[in-house]
């Protein structure tokens, strides 16, 4: 228990924008999830105002219809019909993060108002790309634009910072989100470029954060053969390891690894992640929960 906690988070996905199974995938990391029914869902996150009972989702992905009803059941609520969740947050406009907004929209569950917290870049490009414009227009959501740098109160008290990060930007910028509760602070920062690029970048976003859900897309690069990594950077989690090795043996726990590519052997080796886990990091566990 932590004293004084008024909100609670639980992680909702870890996998990767293509989850696993992936789409074109048949080497083992997704044959055997096919034949066994294993099932990765994307990154999100899910949190309850314990006072109010309010929801708020961090990433509508391409499961957000299993994970908001996994977000009911770990947060005990019922009867929400066409409103399933009281806000959402959006870190950009990569497939894995923002395309379960279609299903707010008329064809599936047609919800009223939604507040919708983005980039106004973010907001534009919703704007002028159906099928989201279309949920925007017939108020299915309610877009409230934020600036990098700046902050908001999806729910009663709690303040989300965005912070600008450097990522590809073909449609959109990219925040991470500093999520600060009475009693600890979240950083949600699924997708960056690599750190070496940006000198401090991770200590800043690390700074007064009591948990970090972190980029983890790929263990040491070499699980994508014939992939040219430099079209797809992000930091290798054996990089992250290495920056924060002190860190990490100092305050077991706090570094927690998401967005895992189906080829990452962390997804899938015991041995790797008995490993990894020795140095104080943490592969996300679906459904696990942090006070905040
Ligand atoms: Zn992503
Ligand atoms: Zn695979």
């Amino acid at each position: 228990m932590v004293e004084g906690a008024r909100y609670d988070a639980w992680l909702l996905g870890r996998a990767q924008d293509g989850g696993l199974p992936h789409l074109g995938c048949e080497r083992p990391c997704c044959a055997e999830a096919r034949a066994s029914g294993h099932v990765e869902y994307p990154c999100a996150l899910g949190i309850k105002d314990r006072q109010t009972g309010e929801l708020l989702l961090i990433e509508a992905t391409p499961a957000v219809e299993p994970q908001i009803a996994m977000f009911h059941q770990l947060a005990g609520a019922s009867g929400r019909g066409r409103s399933p969740v009281d806000g959402v947050l959006i870190t950009h406009a990569h497939i894995g993060h923002y395309t379960g907004l279609m299903q707010f929209g008329e064809e599936v569950a047609a919800t009223d108002h939604v507040p919708l917290h983005v980039t106004p870049r973010m907001a534009d490009f919703l704007r002028s790309n159906d099928p989201w414009a279309q949920v925007i227009e017939y108020g299915q959501v309610d877009v409230r634009e934020v600036q990098p740098g700046a902050s908001c109160e999806p729910l009663d008290g709690l303040k989300v910072e965005f912070i600008a990060v450097p990522h590809r930007e073909e449609h959109s910028d990219t925040v991470a989100f500093k999520v600060h509760g009475p009693q600890r602070t979240l950083l949600w920062v699924p997708d960056v470029d690599q750190w070496g690029r940006h000198d401090g970048l991770l200590a800043e976003l690390l700074e007064g954060v009591d948990v970090a859900y972190v980029d983890a897309t790929f263990y040491d690069g070499s699980e994508l053969p014939g992939r040219d990594l430099s079209r797809i950077p992000h930091p290798l989690m054996i990089e992250t390891m290495a920056m924060w090795e002190d860190e990490a043996a100092a305050r077991p726990g706090v570094v927690r690894f998401i967005h895992l590519n189906h080829t990452n052997p962390a997804l899938h080796d015991p041995a790797l992640r008995a490993e990894i886990e020795s140095k104080g990091f943490v592969i996300g566990e679906v459904g696990e929960k942090q006070p905040l």
